[in-house]
């Protein structure tokens, strides 16, 4: 391999790496005011969309984001992905950004090391469904449905048949399923109850939040829903399903919320203090 292909794939797999990694934390990041240059000219070439950041003897790739919205650059490591985010604002220059980063080389070494492994989703993988923890079991590697069961000892697990190479996408594609099933419940509920009807439901890996209404009326939710506790996601379906009369977050919005789902705020907070570790599995 030419050189320049080799460092690439090296760079590649540092890439991977970074995103295999998760975190629990997400503490304050580190802020830099100085370092701001004016551009004499526009920028032709496209800019390189990571820095390498090597701190004793580790290297770290950082993603570069630049935001016309910025005042400062930031620093941040992804609870969700483990991704090394920089941001800095339009005019501060490339250079900047890697010395700010460089100088964090310590601050980024101690978040890396906080993120908790991941759980692939892989025969003895333990993964919560509806709050309670599954094994998922390989039992047949003759083609079958999925389903969520108990050995004989109790244990609960989540029996997947199939070759081994498609345990893990059919783990996710019946826990996406169990999440659409119990979201189309719980939003048909709500709906009756407000007297209003949502357009669309759809089920994605959303990162940023785990559930959204638009002006049109369609609901969107993370299937990841389905691992926490089933009060976590009643309430997010109730929520969505309140935007449809408040598109805000007014008192009048947390009223119909709390009208929907009294006590909401017990699971509204079980998500705050637990959600991250959701995107902790597959
Ligand atoms: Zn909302």
């Amino acid at each position: 391999m030419p050189p320049a292909h080799r460092l690439r794939a090296w760079f590649e797999t540092l890439l991977a790496v970074a995103r295999r990694t998760g975190t629990l934390t997400r503490s304050g990041p580190p802020a830099y005011n100085g370092g701001m240059r004016v551009a004499l000219l526009r920028r032709s070439a496209p800019e390189p969309t990571h820095v390498t950041v090597i701190h004793a003897g580790t290297c770290y790739p950082v993603c570069v984001r630049r935001r016309a919205a910025a005042r400062r650059i930031t620093l941040r490591v992804s609870s969700a992905t483990g991704e090394i985010v920089l941001t800095l604002p339009e005019r501060t220059d490339l250079a900047a950004a890697q010395r700010f980063a460089d100088s964090h080389g310590a601050w980024i070494a101690a978040r890396v090391a906080k993120l908790p492994e991941r759980v692939a989703f892989v025969p003895g993988a333990v993964v919560p469904l509806r709050g309670v923890p599954h094994r998922i079991l390989h039992w047949s590697t003759a083609p079958g449905a999925t389903v969520a069961t108990t050995e004989p000892d109790g244990t609960p697990v989540i029996a997947v048949s199939g070759g081994l190479p498609h345990v893990a996408r059919r783990v996710r594609d019946f826990l996406e399923a169990e999440a659409r099933r119990d979201l189309s419940a719980a939003v048909a509920r709500h709906a009756g109850a407000l007297g209003r009807s949502p357009k669309r439901l759809t089920v994605r890996d959303t990162r940023s939040r785990w559930g959204s209404c638009s002006a049109a009326g369609h609901l969107n939710f993370s299937w990841r829903l389905i691992m926490a506790p089933p009060a976590v996601l009643d309430y997010l379906a109730a929520h969505e399903v309140a935007h449809l009369a408040e598109m805000n977050h007014s008192d009048r919005f947390w009223r119909v919320v709390a009208g929907l789902y009294p006590g909401y705020e017990e699971p509204e907070g079980w998500l705050k203090r637990h959600g991250t570790e959701l995107h902790r599995y597959g």
